[in-house]
């Protein structure tokens, strides 16, 4: 027999099919070890023959077959042939995206831990040894308990002792890695309210493959999911489920193995490398049924998917940062189209650009105008922070939103204050000659942390001493301006003195729990308020929470990005909807210094038609997506003549594209990037408009052959994030 390999190599040399001799029973796609050019790497069997289309004497052996079971579903082949060709990267690169890193690489082992049990058999232990009397009195009662537990609560010196005695026996257990395993399974099956239920037969009997759910915020968009993969696992097929952010959703987690218990994987990057092996483990194993995760979920290994759903489908998350830069929605129609599965986007303010299609008939489109039990959405409240700075209010506290606190406070319920600004204050700079501190290896302001009497790049996380003086011109008035999360919580504690207050940004949370731990205090009622950036505005059901203020709403509208109205539009709409899901009513106060600005208009009035009518006609007039595609070639390397050299001829490859179609670009221009270094390297750009996606194959290809190990070269389609 034959097989056919992919090395897993990123190199575009060596992108090609090769071919080793294999045992009979060699399957498709398990990993190998192949010998290559002198050394021994792994591949991929994407196929196996019996007759080889190379001479038998020039064929090698394959050196080792992994697994008991092959790693890659079948359905892999073909989605690595439309990745790799779509965007452009090598076979190899698209097929790692299959398997978990930690795999490939050889990493994971199973995983045991020390246990203490008790042996059989009296002991008698004199009077003073009290330690040793308190661990058995612990087993007694406990039967067993970890090794490392008791002897940090006990000390090492009596579990030793008691070992020696043989009073007690220490046993190593292999251990599930079962992730988030303290989170309650909670959610009953409820009775669907007839939009709900309106909303599962539309996608169970349209001819379409995908739909978009545009519900507001609390209507139960959620429990229309559940039905949908519940309907799919009872047919036996699959299913997978996708959120902007997994550990910001642990509601989400709890629901689902309420409901589908071991049934559900998680897919997460903050697991341990064990934990995330188990549990993709399972899914590969069919043990496991439904994928639970973020973006990469996308590529969970399971066959027969009856539906996929994307949950929040405008956020940002959802397109890869890096290479290969792909969009998930795009990745979830191919799994839906070849699985013949139903894909379900759902949004309180869907992306404008899905919406198009909706509403050009193109996904099916499902509206969900009312939130369950006809509760009001929450009333928002403008203040205008102009009048309050006039009034000789300096404080980051309108005088509307003091006195809500006051009042919700006052009520025993709870509040969320949203600001999109991590650290103490924004920028520092000397009052004497206007120097502002900025980082060595980013072109980027540093913000003052107050915790750590630090300042902090928020690109690359290099700290620096706070400064004493000016180190311009020695002067002594360094001034912070703008206001972060840190001194709004400063700010509150003054004004509210015995209010229990938590901070969620990325300064406060760390690891896979962080962020779990924080939204469990506060959803427990062990605060009153929650401060946070963008992070706590994500999908959280807390039903005490009763007001939000969001301190600057203009932070996001100007910025010089096509999508900031969206994007504000989209802030405004999903942190309000925190606010009033359960109990009683909800309120917002919006702070702004632009208060006529007609996106806070839409957003105020819950007008996502009218916000999207206005901005659909504004695209159109001015011709960006979904009228056009934004591409973005960047050029990065440590080394300043050699980026600037390869823009040159990226920029000179791409006018030739451009000579021979004018037509098809609406811009095009070449510059420094608006951040002109991060994290020491260089930046240059391409930037372009294009009439369509016609010419994006060629400007890929430009880009892979100006790429070398000294600079990096990559497309970006309508990026998330320009800067
Ligand atoms: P969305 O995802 O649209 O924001 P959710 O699915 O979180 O909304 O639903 C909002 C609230 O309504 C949740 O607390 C949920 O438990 C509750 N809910 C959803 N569907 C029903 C139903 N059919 N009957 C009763 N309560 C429901
Ligand atoms: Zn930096």
């Amino acid at each position: 027999m034959f097989a056919q390999v992919i090395v897993d190599i990123a190199h575009s040399q060596v992108d090609k099919i090769f071919e080793y001799s294999c045992p009979d029973e060699t399957k498709v796609g398990s990993r190998v070890k192949v010998p290559f050019g002198g050394r021994e790497i792994d591949g991929f069997v994407i196929g196996v023959s019996r007759v080889s289309s190379y001479p038998a004497e020039k064929v090698k052996p394959l050196s080792r077959v992994f697994d008991e079971a092959p790693a890659l579903v079948p359905e892999c082949f073909s989605l690595m042939e439309r990745i790799s060709s779509r965007y452009r990267v090598p076979k190899a690169v698209a097929l790692r995206l299959f398997v978990p890193s930690e795999m490939r690489l050889g990493k994971v082992r199973e995983a045991f831990k020390n246990y203490v049990v008790l042996s059989d058999g009296d002991i008698r232990l004199s009077q003073s040894a009290k330690k040793q009397k308190q661990v058995l009195d612990y087993l007694k009662e406990h039967g067993c308990a970890e090794h490392a537990f008791l002897c940090n609560a006990f000390g090492n010196g009596a579990v030793k002792a008691l070992a020696e005695k043989g009073a007690v026996k220490i046993e190593k257990r292999k251990i599930l890695r079962g992730p988030f395993s303290g989170l309650p399974a909670t959610g009953q099956t409820r009775t669907l309210t007839s939009a709900q239920k309106d909303a599962l037969e539309e996608i169970e009997n349209s001819e379409k493959t995908a739909h978009l759910i545009h519900g507001v915020t609390g209507s139960g968009k959620t429990e229309i999911y559940l039905n949908v993969i519940a309907r799919e696992i009872e047919r036996g097929r699959t299913a997978i489920f996708l959120v902007p952010e997994i550990s910001l959703t642990p509601q989400m987690l709890s629901q689902l193995r309420g409901r589908f218990g071991g049934a559900a994987a998680i897919m997460h990057s903050g697991l341990s490398a064990g934990e995330r092996f188990d549990e993709w483990w399972r899914l590969r194993s069919g043990e496991a049924k439904i994928a639970i995760g973020a973006r990469s979920a996308i590529f969970a290994p399971l066959e027969n998917i009856g539906a996929i759903i994307i949950d929040e489908e405008h956020d940002s998350s959802y397109v890869s940062e890096s290479s290969p830069r792909y969009s998930t929605i795009e990745i979830a129609q191919m799994r839906a189209e070849y699985n013949g599965a139903k894909l379900v986007l759902g949004s309180a303010t869907p992306s404008v650009e899905t919406y198009v299609k909706a509403s050009e008939g193109k996904i099916g489109l499902i509206t969900l105008t009312e939130r369950i039990n006809k509760k009001p959405l929450p009333e928002i409240i403008i203040a205008d922070m102009r009048r309050e700075v006039k009034r000789g209010n300096n404080t980051p506290f309108s005088n509307a939103l003091r006195e809500e606190l006051k009042e919700t406070l006052g009520g025993g319920n709870q509040a969320i204050i949203f600001l999109n600004r991590r650290g103490y204050s924004r920028t520092v700079m000397c009052r004497d000659c206007g120097y502002v501190a900025k980082c060595e290896n980013c072109d980027v302001t540093l913000t003052y942390h107050s915790e750590e009497n630090c300042l902090k790049c928020h690109y690359c996380g290099t700290k620096y001493r706070m400064l004493e003086a000016c180190p311009d011109c020695g002067g002594r008035h360094v001034l912070y301006s703008g206001t972060g999360t840190q001194r709004v919580v400063t700010e509150l504690k003054n004004l509210f003195p015995s209010a229990r207050i938590l901070r969620m940004d990325n300064d406060t949370v760390s690891g896979k729990d962080g962020h779990y731990n924080i939204l469990k205090q506060f959803s427990d009622k062990q605060a009153d308020i929650l401060v946070g950036t963008q992070m706590i505005a994500k999908g959280h059901d807390f039903p005490s929470v009763t007001l939000v203020g969001i301190l600057d709403a203009d932070m996001s509208l100007h910025f010089s990005d096509y999508r900031s109205g969206e994007r504000t539009f989209q802030l405004i709409t999903q942190v309000s909807g925190r606010s009033g899901r359960a109990g009683d009513k909800g309120k917002v106060v919006l702070q702004t210094c632009s208060p006529e600005n007609y996106i806070l208009r839409y957003a105020v009035n819950y007008d996502y038609a009218g916000f999207f009518k206005n901005e659909i006609s504004l695209r159109k007039a001015t011709g960006f997506p979904p009228y056009s595609i934004i591409c973005r070639v960047m050029v990065t390397s440590e080394n300043g003549d050699v980026a600037l050299e390869t823009l040159k001829n990226v920029y000179f490859s791409i006018d030739e594209l451009r000579k021979r179609s004018p037509g098809e670009f609406i811009f095009f221009n070449k510059m420094h990037s608006p951040i002109k270094k991060i994290q020491g390297k260089i930046r240059y750009q391409v930037l372009m408009r294009l009439k369509d996606g016609k010419l994006l194959p060629e400007i890929y290809d430009i880009a892979v052959k100006n790429s070398s190990h000294s600079v990096l070269v990559y497309v970006e389609e309508n990026p998330a994030n320009l800067s």
